[in-house]
């Protein structure tokens, strides 16, 4: 006899962006989910900003929680890129609401609590183990466990879940590039008007929006060749890291020194890693989604959105297919090829951003009216996905 939704139980593994999105799709199709998050306590002050556009915040729409979340966020019209010295090179008319990442998860969280989601915190997953065909048990660090009908790894670019179900997948890449950046206020920066300029610096790259609040959102892109040491970066005085930032661009225009200069609060460093592709992302009862299963790198800004879109296309699956099995063969059919697209061409726009030395850079600018334009018609195939929620899988 087949089991009925009802009876059913999903152990999710993260509770970030995939998490908690999954979850209340699950909910919809009957199933019972219960969120496992590592952390011990909701760290929301935490972290950067990040960029949603149409094909994750319709995500949002379709599942009726789309103004909630995004109550925080702040709308961006388009994208102008320019130069060194501030010439205008170009635009791309992509709409995204910039927010900040922790409002974003924090959202997202008490959306699903509110609608009756058990998040459980301080449960760091050790182990998954699959004893049949139709269950799936979690270890946590704390020494508990956890056994449900089917597992689905949303913990992220390191997650844990992919190691344990599939210890010779291959790990995170670098792509060679240190992603920086910071909130400011500067009244000498005119309001952006829900513009996010983006300058390919001599050195680097350097993207702002001021939003009507009149905080300065802005990040900063710069090659380093080898990795460096996680704990090594997060050593480095704010000082420090804001002096070499300012030489690194000392030659590009006033505004990007500007906005770097007034920066008193912390200036976040992260070494940016993709994930190159994996031979699977599912067993018979654990699956992968989000960063877990495809990590991109930030220079498209899709990594939320396309967690976002895994959810609702999983709960599809889910709904439509007899068994977990099936439903995971067909989820990872459907998004695969997509999802490797994006990959891709996020590294391909981090290589643009960063030229090592003054040949590249000066190739780079010989061929960015060509990138840009490709740039357009990029975000326009991928802003423009839609998952229709009533259409059967
Ligand atoms: C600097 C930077 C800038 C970015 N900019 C953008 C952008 O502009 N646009 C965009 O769309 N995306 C952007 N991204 C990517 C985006 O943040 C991710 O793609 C997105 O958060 C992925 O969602 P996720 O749910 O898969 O993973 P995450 O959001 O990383 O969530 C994973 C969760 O799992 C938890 N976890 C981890 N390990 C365990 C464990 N062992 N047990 C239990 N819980 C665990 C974590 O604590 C976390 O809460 C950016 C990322 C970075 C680093």
């Amino acid at each position: 006899m087949t089991q009925s939704n009802e009876d059913r139980k999903a152990l999710i593994i993260g509770c970030g962006v995939a998490g908690p999105v999954l979850a209340m799709y699950l909910q919809r199709v009957g199933i019972t989910p219960i969120i496992y998050e590592g952390r011990s306590e909701p760290r929301d002050e935490e972290g950067f900003f990040l960029n949603l556009a149409k094909n994750g915040t319709d995500v949002l729409e379709t599942l009726g929680i789309e103004d909630e979340v995004l109550e925080n966020g702040h709308q961006s019209n388009r994208l102008v890129f320019q130069n060194h010295k501030q010439k205008r090179l170009g635009e791309n008319p992509s709409e995204t609401v910039v927010i900040k990442r922790g409002l974003l998860t924090k959202a997202l969280r008490e959306a699903a609590t509110e609608r009756g989601i058990t998040v459980e915190f301080g449960k760091r997953l050790v182990d998954v183990q699959v004893p049949h065909d139709d269950m799936a048990i979690a270890y946590f660090e704390d020494g508990t466990e956890a056994h449900g009908d089917f597992l689905v790894g949303c913990d992220g670019i390191h997650s844990q879940t992919r190691r344990s179900m599939f210890p010779n997948a291959p790990e995170p890449e670098y792509t060679g590039i240190i992603d920086s950046g910071a909130f400011t206020h500067n009244d000498s920066i005119p309001q952006s008007d829900g513009v996010m300029r983006m300058t390919f610096g001599v050195d680097g790259f350097f993207g702002y929006q001021k939003v009507p609040t009149g905080e300065i959102f802005w990040f900063e892109n710069h090659e380093r060749k080898q990795a460096p040491d996680r704990a090594e970066l997060e050593t480095i005085p704010q000082a420090e890291w804001k002096e070499k930032l300012l030489h690194l661009h000392k030659d590009d225009h006033e505004e990007v020194t500007e906005i770097i200069r007034s920066t008193d609060g912390e200036i976040g460093k992260w070494p940016v890693y993709d994930l190159p592709a994996l031979p699977t992302w599912h067993t018979k009862t654990v699956c992968l989604i989000g960063d877990a299963a495809h990590a991109t790198s930030p220079h498209v800004g899709q990594g939320a959105s396309l967690a976002m879109e895994d959810a609702i296309v999983l709960a599809k699956c889910v709904r439509d297919l007899e068994n977990a099995q099936d439903a995971f063969e067909r989820f990872e059919s459907l998004r695969r090829d997509r999802v490797e697209e994006i990959v891709e061409i996020s590294r391909e726009t981090g290589n643009q951003k960063a030229p090592s030395n003054i040949v590249a850079r000066k190739i780079r600018d010989l061929i960015l009216p060509f990138f840009l334009k490709r740039g357009v018609e990029n975000f326009e195939k991928i802003y423009s996905y839609r998952v229709d929620w009533a259409e059967p899988v």
